[in-house]
């Protein structure tokens, strides 16, 4: 059906058959009125959160998030990583990177109708890291558990390919950096499939077995 064409193409929601994909919007409260007034930035979470070596929105991004339709970002006490689960994805110049995640961002607002890319920030196969989603605001990246979350998303479909050393390192650098600004423990960075409430595959078995492998030699942060 339409929509399980959608979960394939869109990222990574579930990709078994036969579940449910979820709505336009997370179901969580919307901290802001309707009518389009602006969202104002988070007392602890501020537009200046750039990270050093990331970078810019502007890079790659063809619109801005939609005021309307984003949460303010509450103090961050997660990192979860995703793939993309797309068509398999293998390049590295900055070009195809930039229409990559633009392409994500446009299906996120115009297919599943929200405010911008679900994601905060995109490391891609050549281990560049890429702002996505303002961190000022909150992400839409896993159900029920977004508040406070930081998405982090891996270009690919690593049940269908590998990341490359260099994705693997890119990944490394900014997990330590995101955990150390904002004081996230190694036992809170997790993948999608690793949350209770979460029924998906992300970040597919590929990505997940190098994760696991980071954790037990303690190079994951
Ligand atoms: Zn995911």
């Amino acid at each position: 059906m339409m929509l399980a064409g959608l979960g394939l193409l869109v990222g990574c929601a579930s990709r078994q058959s036969g579940r449910s994909l979820p709505g336009a919007l997370w179901p969580e409260p919307r901290a802001v009125a309707s009518g389009g007034t602006a969202v104002p930035p988070s007392s602890r979470v501020t537009a200046g959160s750039g990270l050093p070596g990331v970078l810019p929105r502007d890079n790659w991004a063809r619109g801005n998030p939609i005021a309307s339709k984003v949460n303010p970002m509450t103090t961050p006490h997660h990192i979860t990583i995703h793939h993309d689960g797309m068509t398999p994805f293998h390049a590295t110049n900055a070009r195809d990177v930039a229409a990559q995640i633009e392409r994500i961002r446009s299906m996120h607002v115009g297919n599943r109708g929200w405010g911008d890319i679900g994601y905060h920030y995109v490391v891609d196969r050549s281990g560049r890291s890429w702002s996505a989603r303002p961190i000022r605001y909150q992400g839409a990246h896993v159900q029920y558990q977004n508040p406070g979350n930081i998405g982090v998303l891996c270009l690919g479909n690593f049940e269908e390919q590998s990341p490359s050393r260099q994705q693997l390192s890119g990944l490394h650098v900014l997990l330590v950096a995101l955990s150390t600004r904002y004081r996230i423990p190694e036992r809170n960075i997790l993948t999608h499939q690793e949350w209770s409430t979460a029924n998906t595959l992300c970040p597919g078995r590929n990505l997940q077995s190098r994760i696991d492998a980071m954790r037990r030699s303690g190079t994951l942060v």
